[in-house]
């Protein structure tokens, strides 16, 4: 069922975004494979359990995402509609607006991904992402389409109202996904003078860590969560495990999927059972 799952889930991806959909996926194996084995932090196969599933994962879930985002964005931001025809970001000077727009941006995601581990709603779905037993550059794309649609929706809103276009917000995204993937790479490598500055897999693995000290932790990029109080970045230790204790599916995509939807993950936060 998994296989046919990740074989309909290929003949749809390249139906619907073309045969990029798959070249895609074999360069970015070519970039990690080889790096995850040379820097690797965990000895792990790269056949590992789970790993079709996470593939299906990485194969549709951009075209459930976008279609939920918009949505998402268009619904929620309807009391505050009357702000975007005022298009606030054509007054300002680039100078101002640019690193606005980042400050927005990494504020609204950091809060959007914290209230995923608060809100027992929103952590039945995000759940799914702290499934990941086994880090690696595939597990990035293991996100329930609900959960990432709404951090893109909370993420994305700021910019919206305040009248940035488009394409500002379609590079932010690929520039974050790019991010994700090196992240959540099964590396070894710490980068002494970027520890606090941009997500490293040093850093966010300690968001998945089981370690009780690393909960709840690490939800964005180091100064803000420096900024609000959850860093956790010690500086010789590293994580004994990954994953969570509520119980989620370890496989299949379509279980994954349907889980929260059934009330199947238990909805009381990361911290409890
Ligand atoms: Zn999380
Ligand atoms: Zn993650």
């Amino acid at each position: 069922m998994v296989l046919l799952t990740f074989l309909v889930a290929l003949v749809v991806a390249v139906a619907v975004r073309g045969p990029g959909a798959v070249v895609g996926v074999v360069l970015l194996a070519a970039l990690f494979v080889p790096l995850e084995r040379a820097f690797a932090l965990r000895r792990q196969r790269v056949l590992r359990p789970g790993l079709l599933t996470d593939l299906t994962h990485f194969l549709v879930n951009t075209m459930i995402v976008s279609v939920l985002t918009v949505v998402g964005v268009v619904v929620s931001a309807i009391p505050l509609w009357w702000l975007r025809p005022l298009d606030l970001e054509a007054w300002l000077p680039g100078a101002v607006a640019v690193p606005l727009a980042a400050v927005l941006v990494l504020v609204a995601q950091y809060w959007a991904h914290r209230l995923t581990h608060q809100v027992p709603a929103l952590w039945r779905y995000h759940a799914v992402h702290h499934s990941i037993e086994q880090m690696d550059w595939v597990a990035s794309a293991r996100l329930h389409p609900v959960d990432q649609a709404f951090t893109q929706t909370v993420t994305a809103m700021p910019l919206f109202l305040l009248g940035y276009d488009g394409i500002a917000v379609a590079g932010l995204t690929v520039g974050v996904a790019l991010l994700a993937l090196f992240q959540h790479a099964n590396v070894r490598l710490r980068f002494p003078g970027l520890r606090w500055v941009v997500n490293t897999p040093e850093w966010h693995h300690w968001h998945h860590a089981v370690d009780p000290e690393a909960r709840d932790r690490n939800f964005g990029l180091p100064l803000v969560d420096l900024a609000f109080g959850t860093a956790y970045l010690p500086r010789a230790a590293r994580p004994s495990g990954f994953g969570t204790e509520t119980p989620v599916p370890a496989s299949g995509y379509l279980r994954q999927l349907a889980h929260p939807l059934r009330g199947g993950a238990t909805a009381v936060g990361r911290s409890a059972a």
